[in-house]
């Protein structure tokens, strides 16, 4: 049995075919983890969608009325880069729910892994780059609500700026996001996070590494957090097809021990979602994705966890 719970639900899976993102990725990590034997089926658990309420201290009731309604404007629909359909909002609300969960199993086991979400690009009142609700800002604000956390921080290491979730949480200084990402890449423009590393085409691993410990452990030094939210995009790897640093498996696997390690060493607990990942073969992609979860479980078993008291 594992050290913590892998969230997961069949309905994650967005159903988009022959599209650049995926959304079959969700289920291939699944069965690749019982596959190898690193989880068994009582390591899952599956999330309920999240209620409309906790969606809504999130996003603007037109936007979350429209997609349930489907009369999102054309404009809307070409934003989203996704075809719409109610299975894709069925997603949507179900990858939230799955991050919120995945935010309180964290606060219990130190670890908390969805097997979806990190849906970055999502604003308050429209979605665009795939992202159509913010699982991220409804996973904080409902542990914020329920009384569980006062202050969140969102290290997002996926290879676009989160720039739905910078401009969701700008001004609030209860949680602090932390973006490193390639710089000339979607989006264009990039509303501020607390910290934004912008990193130049092609780095790699060493460059990365050094420059998100520097970044991180800065932010850590100024901003304590009771939950740290990380957003591990598998898309900053070489051979991304929409991504331009050049990470390494190893690289990779460097970085999410670097950013699990420094948070749970300190007791903050972590909540792992997944984000992008658009390597030439999806396997690469879940390989990336599943590494995380083994990352997760050797660092916390390493460092241990007992919940604060
Ligand atoms: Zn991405």
């Amino acid at each position: 049995m594992l050290p913590y719970h892998l969230v997961y639900h069949e309905g994650y899976d967005l159903k988009l075919g022959d599209h650049v993102f995926p959304s079959q990725k969700y289920r291939f990590i699944h069965d690749r983890l019982l596959r190898d034997r690193f989880a068994t089926e009582e390591d899952f658990v599956r999330p309920e969608p999240a209620p409309d309420a906790d969606i809504l201290a999130v996003h603007e009731p037109g936007w979350v009325d429209r997609l349930r309604s489907g009369t999102l404007s054309y404009h809307e629909m070409v934003q989203l880069e996704v075809p719409y359909s109610r299975e894709l909002v069925e997603a949507f609300w179900l990858a939230a729910g799955g991050s919120t969960l995945a935010a309180r199993l964290a606060l219990e086991q130190g670890i908390g892994f969805n097997i979806g979400g990190g849906f970055h690009h999502a604003f308050a009142g429209h979605g665009e780059g795939f992202c159509a609700i913010n699982d991220i800002a409804v996973a904080i604000r409902r542990m914020q609500r329920d009384g569980c956390i006062e202050r969140a921080m969102v290290v997002d290491c996926d290879v676009h700026h989160g720039n739905g979730t910078a401009a969701i949480f700008a001004g609030d200084a209860s949680v602090f996001t932390l973006s490193i990402h390639q710089f000339n890449n979607y989006p264009s423009e990039k509303p501020p996070s607390s910290l934004d590393i912008h990193m130049p085409d092609g780095t790699g691993d060493e460059e990365y590494l050094h420059r998100l410990g520097e970044g991180y452990r800065t932010a850590m030094s100024l901003f304590h957090p009771e939950l740290l939210v990380y957003v591990a995009g598998a898309d900053p790897y070489c051979e991304d097809q929409l991504g331009g640093l050049a990470l390494s498996f190893d690289g990779l696997r460097e970085r999410d021990r670097l950013v699990i390690w420094t948070a749970l060493h300190s007791r903050i607990p972590v909540a792992i979602v997944l984000a992008g990942g658009y390597a030439m073969s999806v396997l690469d992609t879940v390989t990336i994705h599943a590494n995380t979860a083994r990352v997760a479980k050797e660092v916390l078993e390493k460092t241990g966890w007992k919940a604060a008291p």
